[in-house]
């Protein structure tokens, strides 16, 4: 990416992701960290023994006319009122997900963003995800014919992390932290409605928040995808494992360990001879008959246009259209809504999708910047 001139980046939160922040900008030639603020002296501490100037407070951040950009990098229930106040001052806004806890709080940061010409951008950032990215390559190009079942799982055995994930005033929870991310792929790659959505949210820790969920989100152009974030798995199921009409694929994990298994059209097709399973025979479940298969590495990844970072320069320089884009982020809060609602209600919620067609991905429900 070519510019010249360097946006000066202000972190606000210096924990876990906000330190992490700190390393991917020093990547990125259009954005520089120059300092950061968080209300943990231990955590001030940290950043000026990484090299950065700590500010004293958010105010002295705001009030400093160098500063182009805040990074929101908070727990989930912070994010809107720092977002807001830092709009006022006219700062650009890089927010951590999820950006808010409620569809009206976003759209009430979004209407800020508009009133004060502020870009407004949410790190929705496993967009570029390489594992996401092969299953996007292999949706759009049909590898394995049409994909019409899509799962999407990531599992761990070390329960809800850290302190304010376990609080729901904090906006803690699995489904509001991963479930952000999985739902959002999986959004931003299947052009379609979503028709219905079915849920299971697991409270086996015992926390007053979920340690993961499972739900079936039923897209009206026929593709189902079962999503599932567990955190008390002690063995994993893999990352993705999807069907399409010509075989199916599996991706194990994040260093991309997967392959496909294909129908081979050349093969004479030959019925397959019965086994022995349990203490029945079946031909239904034996395993296709020598030949009648191909397997196959996985292919390269679809490339993004751009870094999120670098695709936040030119927007903010405005020579590109965010990537992640507002409309898109509304459509996944309020599936996430839809998700808790058929959890809690157990029920089949319908009729919630902002998705129009014809408008491509995002949603019409605001009117994007
Ligand atoms: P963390 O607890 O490690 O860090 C949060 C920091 O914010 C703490 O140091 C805390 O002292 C500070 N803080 C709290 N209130 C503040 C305030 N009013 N002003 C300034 N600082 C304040 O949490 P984390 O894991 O770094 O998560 C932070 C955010 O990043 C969350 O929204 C989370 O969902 C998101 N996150 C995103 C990804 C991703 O891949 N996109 C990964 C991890 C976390």
């Amino acid at each position: 990416m070519s510019t010249t001139k360097q946006h000066s980046v202000v972190i606000i939160g210096y924990g876990g992701m906000g330190s992490y922040h700190g390393k991917l900008i020093k990547e990125n030639a259009g954005l520089e960290v120059v300092g950061t603020y968080d209300v943990l002296q231990a955590r001030q501490e940290a950043s000026i023994e990484d090299g950065y100037f700590a500010y004293d407070s958010y105010e002295d951040v705001l009030n400093d006319s160098k500063v182009e950009v805040i990074l929101i990098a908070t727990p989930n229930e912070i994010h809107k009122d720092l977002s807001i106040q830092a709009m006022k001052a006219g700062k650009h806004i890089i927010c951590e997900k999820p950006v808010t806890l409620s569809c009206e709080d976003f759209e009430e940061m979004f209407a800020v963003a508009n009133e004060n010409n502020c870009v407004l951008m949410v790190h929705q950032n496993r967009r570029w995800d390489e594992d996401f990215l092969v299953i996007k390559e292999m949706y759009d190009q049909k590898t394995i014919g049409d994909l019409f079942q899509i799962e999407s799982r990531v599992h761990g055995a070390n329960g809800i992390p850290g302190d304010w994930r376990h609080l729901k005033e904090n906006g803690g929870g699995m489904l509001l932290d991963w479930g952000v991310h999985l739902l959002d792929q999986l959004l931003f790659m299947i052009d379609s409605k979503v028709t219905s959505v079915t849920s299971r949210l697991s409270f086996i820790l015992g926390n007053e928040v979920d340690d993961g969920f499972e739900a079936c989100l039923h897209f009206e152009n026929g593709v189902t995808a079962v999503v599932e974030v567990g955190t008390t798995n002690f063995i994993t199921l893999p990352r993705w494992y999807v069907k399409g009409l010509e075989g199916s694929a599996i991706i194990e994990d994040w260093s991309l360990k997967g392959r496909i298994v294909k129908r081979n059209n050349e093969a004479e097709k030959i019925e397959p001879k019965p086994i022995q399973a349990g203490v029945g025979l079946t031909k239904t479940m034996a395993p296709p008959s020598e030949g009648a298969t191909i397997t196959e590495a996985l292919p390269a990844a679809y490339v993004q246009p751009s870094s999120f970072f670098d695709n936040f320069t030119a927007v903010i320089e405005g020579t590109a259209e965010p990537i992640v884009n507002n409309a898109e982020v509304l459509r996944v809060l309020k599936l996430i809504d839809a998700v808790f609602e058929a959890g809690r209600t157990n029920a089949v919620v319908k009729d919630f999708d902002l998705y129009e067609s014809g408008s491509g991905r995002a949603a019409a429900a605001l009117s994007v910047s």
